[in-house]
């Protein structure tokens, strides 16, 4: 077994610390830490071949799309148990309309919302419950928008944890809420936005004994990093042009380009594919710092947007964040709600839903290819990140009465005045 530790991502620092400390910033110099491994030598067709094999077990660390890839997650020795709820295996789908709609790109979408609780944080959320058992944890706590109170809520109750979640009151999509209660969290709302309710948690976690599973906990990125080598895997190892992923707290992005970094390393890949963030421009420090040629980030106290999963003003991940960028060449754009609500109705033209910090995507998407910035024709993969139902309410409340009347109708149940209504309908459609 490879050995693994983690690991101060500062460059000028690099102390390294033990695998079971329950520190998620370096003493030394208070920034983030990675999961690091000593990776021996390996042959990269054999990983692929085995890799592929396992999509048949019927063992749970097969069947997952986390586990499968499990050689890149040597955390958990080999045999050992994991908490799963087999998460991962989402479909990449081709859609052309949307291709056509941004400028001509050739695109496709990974589709996070296909997880078992709705959206990509299962994948870091298996990884890193995984780890709180490992450790002996007995009550997990995250602050949240939403997503990440579901998903840990769901994983903590499949260890037999307690699970705490902070959320901003009044702030969180309704369905994500009912998940959390549903798997019998204890919610607390409190403050009227992500990062006050974070910075509280944050203060306390380690007096009460609280594991902390926002994703400045590196294990979370640990799973999220298979995102990555799921893609790969689906395009026959073809390195796509552009990987295009939202931004809130920034865990995904970093989580992808370690997933691209280490797959580089171990030669499963020989070239990047640039890695582009989206940011919601009511919330967008990271563009504002890549676009102002700004050492540090400037935290954005009013954050504002409906893409209520990106509304966060000072992310925690910014440094990791901007290693996966620097890496890969990437791009950073921003995009107004009326231009995100716009590209979740040209998604849904193609058949496909999602929430709409997941549209913010395609959005910028756009964006960058009307300034030029990627090329018409471009081999693109854009990241859904949640599920279509996980907030409905947004659209609709965007879709005027006028708008919404000409799609519904309330007909007698009458049988000549139905067929005169469809007869109006069928009309209107020829
Ligand atoms: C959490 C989340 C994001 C933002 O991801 P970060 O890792 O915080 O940048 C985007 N979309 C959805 C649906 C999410 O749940
Ligand atoms: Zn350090």
């Amino acid at each position: 077994m490879p050995a693994a530790y983690l690991q101060c991502v500062e460059e000028s620092c690099r102390r390294r610390y033990p695998l079971d400390s329950k520190e998620h910033i370096c003493a030394a110099c208070r920034n983030l830490l990675d999961v690091s491994y000593d990776f021996p030598a390996a042959d990269p067709s054999a990983l692929r071949q085995i890799w592929a094999q396992r999509k048949t077990g019927s063992a749970v660390v097969d069947q997952s799309g986390v586990w499968r890839f499990r050689e890149l997650l040597p955390f958990v020795p080999q045999g050992g148990n994991v908490v799963s709820l087999l998460e991962g295996r989402t479909p990449l789908i081709e859609v052309h309309r949307t291709g056509d709609w941004v400028g001509g790109v050739q695109l496709a979408v990974k589709h996070q919302g296909n997880n078992p609780t709705g959206s990509f944080k299962d994948l870091g959320m298996t990884a890193c419950i995984t780890q709180a058992a490992r450790l002996g944890s007995r009550i997990t706590a995250c602050a949240s928008t939403g997503n990440t109170s579901a998903s840990m809520a769901a994983y903590a109750a499949r260890a037999g944890m307690k699970a705490v979640v902070f959320v901003p009151f009044g702030k969180i999509a309704t369905a994500k809420m009912a998940q959390a209660l549903e798997f019998g969290s204890m919610v607390i709302e409190i403050g009227d936005n992500f990062d006050q309710a974070f910075h509280l948690l944050r203060s306390l976690a380690d007096e009460l004994g609280l594991y902390l599973v926002n994703s400045l906990n590196p294990f979370r990125l640990e799973g999220q990093k298979t995102i990555a080598c799921e893609i790969l895997e689906q395009r026959d190892w073809r390195v796509p042009e552009f990987i295009v992923v939202p931004g809130g707290n920034l865990g995904n992005v970093s989580a992808i380009g370690k997933g691209l970094l280490e797959m580089k390393q171990i030669g499963l890949i020989d070239k990047f594919p640039k890695l582009v963030v989206i940011q919601a421009a009511g919330a967008s420090p990271f563009y504002n710092m890549l676009a102002s040629g700004a050492s540090e980030i400037v935290p954005v106290a009013q954050p504002r947007t409906e893409a209520t999963a990106i509304r966060i003003g000072d992310p925690v991940n910014w440094k990791k964040a901007l290693r996966a960028i620097r890496a890969t060449q990437g791009l950073c754009e921003a995009v107004t709600d009326d231009q995100i609500f716009e590209a979740k109705a040209a998604l849904a033209k193609d058949g496909v839903g999602c929430e709409p910090a997941s549209a913010a995507t395609i959005a910028g998407l756009r964006k960058l290819v009307q300034a030029g910035a990627i090329r018409a024709g471009a081999d693109v993969v854009a990241i859904l990140t949640g599920h279509q139902l996980k907030d409905p309410e947004s659209g609709l409340r965007r879709r005027s009465e006028a708008e919404l009347n000409r799609q519904r109708m309330h007909v007698e149940a009458d049988l000549n005045k139905l067929r005169a209504a469809l007869e109006d309908v069928l009309l209107q459609s020829a």
